[in-house]
């Protein structure tokens, strides 16, 4: 009788144990990926061949071009290859949405690089097929079940055929740590270094092989620090991420 109790405890223990894991997948962070998605070979295998020889590519003629995506953006919207990230709508501070953090700071950056003479591209969670751009910034803002969790983070793609995008972080880091003052948060996951828009060979809607990219957590949301500076000074980030880009842009064209 005792060996029989134990038993259906330790069964009922077990069950909730694969339970809990199953269904722990963290609301915060880059858009979280089905299971495959971890997998080293895509499931949805799609050579670089479909971009055409890229040993020949050469940019678009025309000024120079940013995409700033506002991470999660009418992500209602998105296309059917991604619909699991439809209903991601990440963190939030009392009721503002991180896209509405990370849209002040677009804007922002926006008016301040087409002041330079850049072109700039406010892009929701739905970026055009095959998107060219001399550098790519995703946007978001993070969250944590702890308010004291702070910092921010800067990742390149897993899959850089550019060359260029570490250089694009490293510079980004670098201003954005001096200029806003947010400690460097180490977690860098395999969400940002995977983020879908970097994905290339797995959807259509994501950016072009040879766009240099990368994605910028701002800060976390649920820290109450770093959230009002977020929310109530935005220009800081903004000025951070104008220095970085154009640094890196100036590099390219010498
Ligand atoms: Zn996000």
């Amino acid at each position: 009788m005792k060996i029989l109790i134990f038993l259906t405890l330790f069964i009922i223990t077990a069950i909730s144990v694969v339970f809990i894991l199953q269904n722990n997948k963290s609301p915060y962070g880059a858009p979280p990926y089905s299971e495959e998605d971890f997998r080293e070979t895509p499931i949805y295998p799609r050579g670089i061949e479909k971009f055409g020889d890229l040993r020949n590519w050469k940019r678009p003629d025309g000024p120079m071009r940013v995409g700033l995506q506002v991470g999660h953006l009418k992500n209602s919207e998105l296309p059917d290859e991604l619909e699991n990230l439809r209903g991601n709508s990440g963190a939030s501070n009392r009721g503002v949405a991180e896209w509405e953090v990370t849209m002040e700071i677009a804007l922002i950056t926006q008016k301040l690089l087409e002041e330079e003479g850049y072109v700039v591209d406010i892009l929701p969670a739905t970026v055009p097929v095959a998107y060219v751009a001399d550098a790519f910034v995703a946007l978001h803002a993070d969250g944590s079940t702890s308010s004291q969790t702070e910092g921010f983070k800067v990742a390149a793609p897993r899959r850089d055929y550019t060359g260029k995008s570490s250089e694009l972080a490293t510079l980004l880091e670098s201003q954005y740590k001096s200029q806003v003052g947010f400690p460097i948060d180490l977690n860098i996951t395999r969400n940002m270094t995977g983020y879908y828009a970097f994905s290339w060979w797995r959807y259509d809607h994501s950016i072009h092989p040879m766009t240099p990219a990368v994605i910028l957590e701002t800060g976390f949301l649920t820290n109450p620090t770093e959230a009002r500076l977020l929310i109530n000074n935005p220009e800081l980030p903004a000025l951070a991420i104008v220095d970085g880009v154009t640094e890196f842009l100036n590099l390219q064209s010498k």
